[in-house]
């Protein structure tokens, strides 16, 4: 149930209601948001009663949230989630872009991709230090030194980072150095590192299962969420269908049915939804088209030498033509793609 306060409640009439849930042996939640004060209420096993609340000082309405992924639904926050990223904004109007490697290999790798991505206009710099690799004898990533290289490649640019947080172990040792953690595919259901996460003060970008269904994705996110981290964005990379020819199916239809279900930012990966670097310019444009709020893209400096995703990592001229064609369609949508490189 939500809970939306009038607009002149006092902090006492606020706090009574919060008494009120926590006096169940339920639990509140502030649910952010700049029009309003609403408590998200969790933790109750069958409907509650509105009468309950209604008729307490200061409350406007008690509405009941018909979907399981209460926190993270529209119907509990109509606007949507801005994430501040350290000053760079995911969700809302303007389209950011993420990219860079798929694992960050060495010194001069890192700062190439950086400075190649971030004059194409991208604002956050990608790449994996701890890989989850299919193959246990594939590169398995540079660990706490790739890491470092990625805190150099930030200095020098000015860029974001984004990587990969694989396991609850090193999560301080990820958190520290990272922008915004990235959740990967096969960890999306780690329920451990998802409540872990939850209680960090770090942005999380949550990518969705191989097979996971978009209810299973929202209430990965209610997991992060319910513990208090609101800064969580969603990412489509592909999903596992009957079809051979691509890595992966990006489900396009995903992009609205979340950013419908869900206030929370959308980001789309066309680099893992396809697989193919050919591909990945269309599949990146219709993932604007689409309504996404950011794309993560592989960017490589050499591609064909990459030690993981080549075959799906774009070459820096290539990133370069792409951003200036979603330009282009974020216009065509009247969204203003964050491009510093051309302000
Ligand atoms: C990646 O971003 O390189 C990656 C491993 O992604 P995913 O978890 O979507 O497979
Ligand atoms: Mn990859």
């Amino acid at each position: 149930m939500l809970i939306v306060m009038k607009p002149h409640a006092t902090a006492e009439q606020i706090e009574a209601v919060r008494q009120k849930i926590q006096s169940m042996g339920l639990s509140a939640h502030s649910i952010p948001g700049a029009q309003r004060v609403a408590i998200g209420i969790t933790g109750n096993r069958g409907a509650l009663e509105a009468e309950l609340f209604i008729t307490m000082p200061g409350v406007a309405d008690a509405v009941r949230v018909s979907q399981p992924f209460k926190l993270v639904s529209r119907e509990v926050k109509e606007e949507d989630t801005v994430i501040d990223v350290g000053g760079v904004l995911l969700g809302g109007r303007q389209i950011a872009v993420m990219a860079g490697p798929c694992s960050v290999e060495s010194k001069e790798q890192i700062l190439e991709a950086a400075f190649a991505v971030k004059n194409a206009g991208a604002v956050i710099l990608r790449g994996g230090a701890f890989k989850p690799r299919t193959s246990p004898y594939e590169f398995q990533g540079l660990r706490e030194e790739g890491l470092k290289l990625l805190a150099l490649a930030r200095e020098r640019t000015g860029l974001k980072i984004v990587t990969e947080i694989k396991d609850t172990e090193t999560v301080p040792m990820v958190a520290a150095y990272a922008d915004i953690l990235q959740v990967g595919a096969r960890n999306m259901q780690n329920f451990s590192l998802l409540e872990k996460l939850g209680s960090l003060d770090k942005p999380v970008l949550l990518k969705r299962g191989l097979s996971a269904t978009l209810k299973e994705l929202l209430m990965a996110a209610e997991y992060i969420v319910s513990r208090g981290n609101h800064r969580v964005a969603l990412c489509e990379r592909g999903i596992r269908t009957f079809e051979t020819m691509t890595r992966n199916t990006l489900d396009i239809n995903a992009v609205p049915v979340l950013k419908t279900l869900s206030h929370l930012p959308v980001v789309v990966d066309p680099s893992h939804g396809i697989g193919l670097r050919q591909h990945v310019p269309a599949i990146a444009r219709a993932g604007v088209a689409a309504g996404a709020d950011a794309l993560i893209i592989e960017v490589h400096p050499q591609p064909d030498k990459a030690l993981s995703d080549g075959h799906q990592s774009l070459s820096t001229t290539e990133f370069a033509t792409l951003m200036k064609q979603l330009e282009g369609i974020a216009k065509a949508i009247q969204r203003p793609l964050v491009n510093p490189a051309l302000t």
